[in-house]
């Protein structure tokens, strides 16, 4: 598939016996539909990035993510789609390519390597443009799409999200999927935002810097559900998205999806939801990420 269709993007009731509580409905935006690998809230980040390139005049873009980073994939393939250039900047060194970085370099990707401590300087413009010298026109997209175009791109994810939705949850990185989209969603409607890693209410901060001043409401994270911290998982997360997709056909991931639905469910049994809540679980995709734990998926 080289195109990215949103239509693909469809909402699918959960089944209901996945939830005996009462709920008005209970939602899965499959935005993990979209591509194989451009997959969830990745594409909606990039593309003003890429046209804000393309319209440049850049040639290039640069990017950065860890070895098993879905941004970083997304972007190798999409600029590959577009017809740019790109190059990854990625923190570590590698012996051994992990399956992430080996798909990034077979869409095209140059990849660039550099310790954690240089990683730090991500934000360095003129470090990027020495790394990357042997390239000219460089468009740079930060870490996780974290920009202005980042933000503007998802809030276009509001078109899918009808205003009868009480509730909208979805998985955090770095935030910028849930500012962005907190930005265009109408006030009223509450934000539950699941982050997979330890204390990651630090984003609080990033978040709140970037949403208008009207919109700074009805939004929460939630970060006790990171089952060890980011990337880890156990046997009960494995157990829990195979008996997910035993129960409503939908994949999850093990490094964002998984944590939140396990989190929706711990909610529902909580009694969170009150019995006329319409609860709307945005699948950001990461699908790619599964090769890790393939044969212990039953999908
Ligand atoms: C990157 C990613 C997220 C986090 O998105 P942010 O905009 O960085 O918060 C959530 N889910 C999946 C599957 C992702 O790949």
């Amino acid at each position: 598939m080289d195109t990215i269709d949103e239509r693909r993007a469809i909402i699918q009731p959960i089944a209901r016996s996945w939830y005996p509580q009462q709920l008005a409905a209970l939602d899965m935006l499959r935005f993990d539909q979209l591509h194989p690998i451009i997959s969830g809230n990745k594409w909606f980040k990039l593309r003003l990035n890429i046209r804000h390139a393309i319209d440049g005049g850049f040639k290039t873009i640069v990017t950065f993510g860890g070895g098993y980073s879905n941004h970083l994939i997304a972007t190798a393939y999409a600029a590959k789609m577009f017809g740019i250039k790109s190059i990854g900047i990625v923190r570590g060194r590698y012996h051994t390519l992990t399956a992430t970085l080996a798909d990034c370099q077979n869409a095209g990707m140059e990849l660039i390597f550099v310790s954690n401590e240089e990683y730090e300087r991500k934000e360095d413009t003129d470090w990027i443009r020495e790394l990357a010298s042997h390239f000219d026109e460089l468009f740079i997209i930060p870490e996780g799409g974290a920009n202005e175009w980042g933000r503007a791109g998802a809030g276009l994810i509001d078109r899918f999200v009808k205003q009868d939705y009480t509730h909208i949850a979805l998985s955090v990185g770095t935030g910028t999927t849930l500012a962005g989209l907190r930005n265009k969603l109408d006030s009223k409607q509450h934000m539950l935002g699941f982050v997979p890693m330890k204390q990651g209410t630090y984003l609080k901060d990033y978040i709140t810097e970037h949403l208008h001043a009207d919109k700074n409401t009805n939004w929460q994270l939630f970060d006790h559900w990171h089952l060890g911290g980011f990337g880890k998982w156990n046997d009960e997360l494995l157990h829990f998205m195979n008996d997910f997709y035993r129960t409503t056909n939908i994949p999850l991931d093990i490094v964002y999806t998984s944590k939140m639905m396990f989190g929706i469910r711990q909610l529902l049994a909580e009694g969170f939801f009150a019995p006329d809540a319409r609860v709307l679980c945005i699948h950001t995709g990461g699908l790619q990420g599964n090769v890790s734990v393939k044969d212990k998926l039953d999908y």
